[in-house]
């Protein structure tokens, strides 16, 4: 026995699903069908789903905003766990993504507490702070595109409430962060967005390795 991170094969993780998952009937139904697009890895894993909405009830949110949509498994996941008037404001470019992801919340019956704002993330983040919102946001989920991550963080700190809390997808890109041979903008973005909240005094900081890597950082 170690103290060390367990590295999951295939039997360890079924073990973990088997013993933990929760997941309602319509998330299952929305997995499968994501899982016949060619995008299916983008949507993030059931256990992951069921920590978010965990951490949702755990600090009380009332106000959830999500950067990517895409067929909406997280937002679903997290509305589901919020209370009736909750505010979940999804964020995201695509129409097409998010026709699916909408067809869901409804089938959920949580899509009266979601608000799709299509645009580009950094303009839904800038308009929320334009609307009052800063320092309102009680948890933020940020899984887009890579290279906006650093601009996405700092809008993010702007929205949080003190004690409120900030997730991010990816954050071990496939184990890339920490190979020297990969070295493509996203890769590099991932590596220099680590090390900056590493180093951020502003926060309290974990990366769990659920999923591709889901760091945790609350405001302070
Ligand atoms: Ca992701």
């Amino acid at each position: 026995m170690s103290n060390r991170t367990l590295g999951l094969d295939d039997a360890l993780y079924a073990y973990l699903c088997d013993a933990s998952l929760r997941e309602p009937v319509v998330m299952q139904r929305l997995r499968e069908v994501t899982a016949t697009l060619p995008e299916a890895g983008m949507q993030i894993s059931p256990e992951q789903g069921q920590l978010m909405a965990l951490l949702a009830r755990l600090i009380g949110v009332r106000c959830y905003v999500e950067v990517g949509v895409f067929t909406g498994y997280s937002s679903l996941a997290v509305a589901l766990a919020v209370p009736e008037d909750a505010r979940v404001i999804a964020c995201d470019l695509s129409p097409q993504w998010t026709r699916i992801a909408q067809r869901w919340w409804k089938e959920a019956g949580v899509a009266h507490k979601i608000e799709l704002r299509l645009a580009p993330a950094a303009d839904s983040l800038r308009a929320l702070e334009a609307e009052g919102m800063a320092g309102q946001v009680d948890m933020i989920f940020i899984d887009a595109d890579k290279t906006g991550y650093a601009g996405y963080y700092e809008q993010s700190l702007k929205l949080l409430r003190r004690g409120g809390l900030l997730l991010v997808d990816n954050t071990l890109w496939g184990g890339a962060v920490c190979d020297p041979a990969k070295n493509d903008d996203d890769t590099l973005a991932i590596r220099r967005f680590n090390a900056g909240l590493h180093a951020d005094e502003r926060i309290d900081l974990s990366l769990l390795p659920i999923g591709d890597g889901l760091t945790l950082a609350r405001k302070r």
